[in-house]
């Protein structure tokens, strides 16, 4: 397939060159020079503007900072430039309301799109194991799959436009709940003597276990490799952890319900994304 693609940062280079591996032509878009030189590099070609790579394409795919961004990008860009029976793909993380918006304005002007965010970092973007959690309608669904597929190792259907975005930040709010859970119970394993290796041995095989242990464990030389090997670089960076736990919150408003663990942990990584948001989310551990 023809597939456009538009913002090839950090997760968007190692995905467009997985499509380019799997015999599509990419047709690439960023502002940044650099992010489209390495996309040469990679084997897509290279556009000077978003409406001129979408021009003839079967697909469109975006990975974009922030909803703002999405919503201007497609508006002006995307819809109305590419054919109207190319498949519309939004893999960023926004607000569910303006995943709607972009979704119905698509549809309104005769185009099928879906919202369909990952899980995984810049690792499973590169090495096409990202699991794509999907809104839209089953129709849409059923286009977008296998250009999906094709970037990942699970491509999920949620349910209509959003919810691809509701699942991924009740997903990624619960994240951070778990991992601030997590390095409280290590650190106060330790203040009461127990070794860190010991505690894990135990509560990795007992009811405490959970993904930030097991997967991520944020001490050091515990559990399989992780960021805290490495001195809490790469992995999953404060600033993304405390924009997601941001969207959640403000999703949490418009559903008009509190919660409170999800509201003490977007206080705490904003009070350590102050100086430490380039860091891995799992160095909130040195704040205890
Ligand atoms: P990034 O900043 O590295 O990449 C974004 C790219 O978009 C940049 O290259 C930028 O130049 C480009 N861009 C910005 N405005 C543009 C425009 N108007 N037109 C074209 N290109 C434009 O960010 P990233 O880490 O690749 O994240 C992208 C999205 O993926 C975000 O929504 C993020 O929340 C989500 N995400 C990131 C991770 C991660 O680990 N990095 C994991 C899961 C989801």
């Amino acid at each position: 397939m023809k597939i456009a693609f538009i913002g090839l940062g950090n997760m968007g280079a190692g995905m467009a060159a997985n499509l380019v591996k799997a015999g599509h032509t990419v047709r690439a878009f960023d502002l940044s020079e650099v992010a489209l030189g390495q996309a040469k590099a990679n084997g897509c070609d290279t556009f000077p503007t978003a409406k001129e790579a979408v021009q003839g394409a079967e697909a469109v795919v975006s990975m974009l900072p922030n909803g703002g961004i999405v919503s201007r990008v497609f508006t002006t860009d995307v819809i109305g430039n590419a054919p109207q029976d190319a498949i519309l793909m939004d893999c960023s993380t926004i607000d569910v309301a303006t995943a709607r918006e972009v979704e119905k304005a698509a549809a309104d002007a005769g185009y099928a799109m879906v919202d369909a965010p990952v899980s995984g970092g810049i690792a499973a973007a590169s090495g096409g194991t990202l699991t794509f959690m999907v809104g839209g309608s089953e129709e849409a669904f059923a286009r977008a799959e296998p250009v999906l597929a094709a970037m990942g190792k699970a491509v999920i259907h949620a349910g209509s436009a959003g919810a691809g975005q509701a699942a991924k930040i009740c997903n990624n709010m619960l994240l951070g709940i778990h991992m601030i859970g997590t390095c409280e119970a290590f650190t106060m394993a330790q203040k009461l003597g127990l070794d860190p290796q010991t505690f894990y041995d135990i509560s990795s095989v007992s009811s405490g276990q959970n993904w930030s242990m097991t997967s991520y464990c944020p001490v050091p030389g515990v559990g399989p490799q992780s960021p805290a090997d490495n001195g809490y670089k790469g992995g999953f960076a404060t600033a993304l952890m405390l924009k997601d736990l941001k969207l959640a919150m403000e999703a949490a408003e418009s559903a008009g319900m509190e919660t409170p663990l999800g509201a003490h942990a977007k206080a705490l990584y904003e009070k350590f994304a102050e100086g430490h948001s380039d860091l891995d989310f799992s160095a909130i551990i040195k704040t205890l």
